[in-house]
């Protein structure tokens, strides 16, 4: 009988350090025999490793496929599918490249992959203000310039000073801006077509 507590405090004790590392440990305590044998583990990214316990806990980065692994567009889809999120760019370089997402209820929100693992948060959803670093950041996915300034808090409707890619100069409100709308070149495109 001792034997069995002795060896469930192990399981409980490992299964704490997994969780604390963000893992999360798919081997039951029924399953478990000891420390030397092989568990099932959930990496972060949802990757499944079996490991030994000594292993996991003495490397920083256990699952082998996150830590020499790149992310590829299917599986920055899939993620945000699974939140209930949508990556809307066609491409996937790296997670610190500002990325547009759509929230479940259809806002287009803009963070790096980074940030968004970490916490999808809608600012519409949340009627939380938008910053310029928003509107920058937002300028950056079409080559735009944002040309306001001034630091304050905006609504999605404010309208703010952009410069276009081919050097057209407005105003114009965020959604329009992740939107990479500019008027001038759409009426050009339109002349020419
Ligand atoms: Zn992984
Ligand atoms: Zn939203
Ligand atoms: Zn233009």
């Amino acid at each position: 009988m001792q034997d069995v507590h002795k060896k469930f405090e192990f399981y409980k004790q490992f299964r704490e350090q997994v969780e604390s590392k963000g893992h999360i440990l798919v081997t039951s305590a029924l399953e478990w025999k000891n420390q030397r044998n092989h568990v099932n583990i959930l990496c972060p990214n949802n990757h499944l490793i079996n490991i030994l316990p000594y292993d996991f806990l003495k490397n920083k980065i256990p699952c082998s496929r996150c830590s020499g692994y790149r992310k590829t567009l299917e599986d920055v889809q899939a993620f945000a599918f699974k939140l209930g999120w949508k990556f809307l760019e066609d491409h996937y370089k790296n997670d610190k490249t500002p990325y547009r997402w759509r929230c479940p209820s259809g806002h287009v929100h803009i963070a790096t992959h980074h940030y968004f693992t970490k916490c999808q948060s809608c600012k519409e959803c949340q009627r939380m203000s938008y910053d310029l670093l928003d509107y920058y950041r937002a300028a950056k996915l079409h080559g735009w310039q944002c040309k306001t300034s001034n630091y304050k808090k905006y609504s999605a409707q404010s309208l703010l000073s952009f410069t276009c890619n081919n050097g057209h100069q407005f105003r114009t409100n965020y959604t329009t801006a992740l939107k990479g709308h500019c008027n001038q070149c759409l009426a050009h495109q339109r002349k020419v077509a």
